[in-house]
């Protein structure tokens, strides 16, 4: 390894187990809790996410793809592992290789589970994914029993669970969730029948905190383990405690007093008013940091807010920081999370950008070297 970048993401593995922990008061014991690590855990990355949850109690965990559980597994994580996006003929081959549980959807995919089941010789546990009304994966409620005629139809396939997903459970005052759950427990009370042992899913982060009716044997949390809540005003009506665990950092190259009139970065789209101290630093749109948020972002320098000034190139951009004395190089400057008294959250950068607090997440963390460390644990409350 080579110089580590100037840029880096911190993650606070104690957040993580804080939130975790708050998940689990609010659910109670009695209801599972499926921590959801897609996308190289929400930009925190997958296998030290999934280690922190795993200390504090998780045993279940939802990935997008097959490849992501594999690689849970040779990091030693025990325990159930949703393969949330399916898989395909290959995929199925791993499913069953590394002891993963795929959503299905398609015959297809049931018959190749089946088959390499078979070859194993095991029987392998599906879930099968519902749509009733997030109109992406799943199948459509009419489908469900000619489905689950054929899943029975396979002796070395059994049904472990039934799921769906809700478009609009972030969305205040909507009924579109509550209706969608109805057609939802229709759907179940038609298939009694059809299996001991299965688990029934439905909620995402916004779902558990706001319908605890809906909750059913387990919920899958994602946004909230991660310390940001789906939507702003949930943050407010939710009685979880969450701590934002991202912290993403820079570090000043050079401070520079420049003139009034004097033009910053690309297209002059900016010209100093008064003689100006400048912050530039390493940190552009290939570290996640958007063009798009020119004329809008702000950092942390010394614990106070430094507008950036001019367009934010590549690998750099410019804070003014006339206002706060002593900034040198080598100083760290803060882009997400806290410093001193300051505090910069995603969901702000995330209305710069023109976007929600999860791209912002991911964006920074697929774009930076990631980092961990274990801050104070608070005292959490306990599970009732
Ligand atoms: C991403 C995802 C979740 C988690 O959603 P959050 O809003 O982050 O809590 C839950 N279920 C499914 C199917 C998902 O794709």
């Amino acid at each position: 390894m080579g110089t580590p970048s100037w840029n880096r993401v911190e993650v606070d593995r104690a957040a993580l187990r804080h939130n975790f922990r708050q998940v689990r008061h609010l659910v109670g014991p009695a209801v599972d809790i499926l921590a959801v690590v897609k996308a190289d855990a929400y930009g925190h990355g997958l296998i030290p996410a999934s280690q922190a949850f795993a200390e504090a109690g998780a045993t279940s965990f939802g990935v997008a793809e097959v490849e992501e559980g594999v690689q849970l597994r040779q990091a030693g994580i025990t325990g159930q592992i949703v393969v949330m996006l399916g898989v395909d003929r290959q995929g199925a081959e791993e499913a069953v290789a590394h002891d993963l549980t795929p959503v299905v959807y398609t015959l297809e995919a049931m018959e190749a589970l089946a088959a390499c089941a078979a070859k194993a010789g095991c029987r392998k546990g599906v879930q099968i994914k519902v749509d009733v009304g997030m109109g992406r994966l799943g199948l459509l409620p009419r489908e469900l029993e000619s489905f689950l005629a054929a899943l029975r139809r396979f002796p070395n396939l059994f049904l472990a669970g039934i799921a769906s997903h809700f478009p609009k459970a972030d969305a205040e005052g909507d009924a579109t969730t509550e209706e969608q759950y109805r057609v939802f427990q229709e759907l179940l009370a038609g298939i009694q029948s059809a299996g001991d042992g299965r688990i029934i899913h439905i909620a995402n982060s916004a779902t558990l905190m706001r319908y605890p009716q809906m909750r059913c044997d387990l919920v899958r949390p994602g946004i909230s383990l991660y310390g940001c809540y789906p939507a702003d005003w949930l943050q407010k009506a939710s009685s979880l405690d969450l701590r934002p665990v991202m912290r993403f950092a820079t570090t000043v190259l050079q401070v520079k007093e420049v003139p009034a009139g004097q033009g910053v970065s690309y297209g002059h789209r900016y010209v100093t008013e008064r003689p100006a101290k400048l912050a530039v630093l390493p940190v552009g749109y290939d570290d996640g940091y958007l063009r798009r948020m020119t004329g809008k972002a702000e950092v942390l320098l010394a614990g106070q807010r430094a507008p950036i000034r001019g367009m934010i190139c590549m690998n750099a951009c410019m804070a003014e920081v006339t206002d706060i004395p002593g900034v040198k190089a080598g100083d760290t400057a803060v882009l997400l999370g806290c410093q001193g008294a300051g505090e910069i959250r995603a969901e702000e950068i995330a209305r710069w950008s023109e976007t929600i607090n999860y791209e912002i997440l991911c964006l920074f963390g697929s774009c930076n070297r990631q980092v961990y460390y274990d801050s104070e644990e608070p005292a959490t409350p306990p599970v009732c």
